[in-house]
């Protein structure tokens, strides 16, 4: 069953998607010389670790951009794994969101063939540990032959992480950026913050190459950031950069609020 589909981004960066489930999830796997990484782990219902030791079997540390489902399905799977201090929180107490609703999503609109034929969703659970490595803006993974630095990013959530590669001039923006309508609609949204993390990127890396998202069409142009960014600062120049103020569309752009 090819449940995930592998990209080649370069001859050290492969995009792994679940193309196949309606969240379209996209995780990254670097390849550096002295260990990988692995950005993100989908959304558990297959063991994502079969396809990366496929591509390289050196030993993989797990990078964890925030700790919605759709982005941890596959944590159990990894000896190693950072993540924020807030995300840290959820990984050792729980996410928030109750394990039945998790489910029904994680099942949502797939064919019962494409699932494994020894998975049961009665089992399906997100891990709870202790063994979470906790890091913070500005520290920088040394893989060798790149460097990947930690970025903080709230706003989408509040534990939530970017990484950039430094080497390479990738951004992982997890859900910070996606392509279509961007939803600045639910709850755990903190508008300010999200203004602020877009303003920080923007200015710090200047240089970027690309925007890999982890939703959809995984490669987003620099300039789409740039330009839902002037999108926003307009809405909040006018006003309108509040929650309940609705849908707000301005050329191929569509903003929820
Ligand atoms: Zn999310």
């Amino acid at each position: 069953m090819n449940w995930f589909n592998i990209e080649k981004l370069d001859q050290q960066t492969y995009i792994i998607s679940e193309n196949q489930h309606w969240e379209e999830f996209n995780s990254y796997y670097l390849i550096g010389d002295q260990y990988n990484l692995l950005i993100d782990c989908g959304i558990g219902i297959y063991n994502i670790k079969k396809v990366l030791t496929k591509i390289d079997n050196k030993k993989t540390k797990l990078l964890i951009t925030h700790m919605h489902w759709d982005h941890i399905g596959n944590m159990d799977k990894f000896k190693e794994v950072y993540l924020s201090q807030k995300a840290n929180h959820y990984f050792k107490n729980g996410v928030e969101e109750s394990i039945d609703s998790i489910r029904k999503k994680v099942i949502r609109d797939v064919d019962k063939e494409l699932l494994p034929t020894d998975f049961n969703l009665e089992q399906f659970h997100l891990e709870t540990s202790n063994r979470g490595i906790e890091i913070e803006e500005g520290n920088i993974f040394e893989m060798g032959n790149r460097k990947i630095e930690v970025v903080s990013a709230p706003g989408h959530t509040d534990d939530h992480l970017c990484f950039y590669d430094l080497s390479n001039d990738y951004l992982f923006a997890g859900d910070l950026l996606y392509k279509g309508p961007l939803y600045l609609n639910s709850d755990n949204i903190n508008l300010k913050k999200y203004l602020y993390s877009l303003n920080k990127i923007l200015k710090k890396y200047n240089d970027m190459k690309c925007i890999l998202s982890s939703h959809y069409d995984p490669i987003i142009n620099i300039d789409y950031l740039k330009d839902i960014y002037k999108f926003i600062l307009k809405l909040k120049d006018e006003g309108k950069y509040q929650k309940g103020s609705g849908l707000h569309k301005k050329g191929e752009y569509k903003i929820y609020l």
